[in-house]
């Protein structure tokens, strides 16, 4: 058995006599939930196609963003090293990105997805918030979509009150 939504692992003999040991409603709750499965249940292809069925969706427009790869946090494993710029999407970026997202979006669509990564895209935070605020003005209230935002934030700690990012 392992977790499904959560970071994957896999359960020894010893965890799984854990699990089958639980009260028969907390075990029948973590089941129901998605958070332990069964062996068989490969989570990782269907977390795949859940990913491939929403990026070909004609219903949501997903779109995908950094406003910065700048990050304050220096992770030996980072895949854009130690010396990153930091560098911000500039308004002729978003200028692009919205006039993408008119031209993705179509009679079907009912909804536009705007994800944030970085980075630490917090640090982006006035951009991310110029860019919402085009997003919403020249296409969502216009065409009466529903609007989510994500932010993949590692650790969010330009949130503390200190910050005035
Ligand atoms: S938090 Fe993420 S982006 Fe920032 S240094 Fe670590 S791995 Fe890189």
């Amino acid at each position: 058995m392992s977790p499904w939504r959560l970071p994957w692992i896999a359960l020894g003999e010893g965890e799984q006599n854990w699990v089958a040991g639980l009260a028969e409603e907390f075990r029948r709750t973590l089941i129901e939930s998605g958070h332990v499965v069964a062996d068989e249940f490969d989570e990782h292809q269907v977390l795949l196609n859940e990913r491939e069925s929403m990026r070909l969706s004609e219903v949501t427009v997903a779109l995908t963003n950094a406003p910065t790869i700048d990050c304050n946090f220096v992770c030996p494993h980072c895949f854009e090293g130690c010396d990153k710029p930091q560098l911000r999407m500039s308004s002729a970026t978003m200028d692009a990105v919205v006039h993408f997202a008119h031209y993705q979006i179509t009679e079907t669509t009912q909804g536009l997805s705007v994800t944030w990564f970085g980075g630490e895209p917090l640090l982006g935070l006035k951009q991310i918030e110029e860019m919402t605020a085009k997003l919403k003005d020249q296409i969502v209230d216009q065409r009466h979509l529903q609007y989510d935002l994500h932010v993949m934030s590692p650790r969010a700690t330009v949130l503390q009150p200190s910050s005035s990012a």
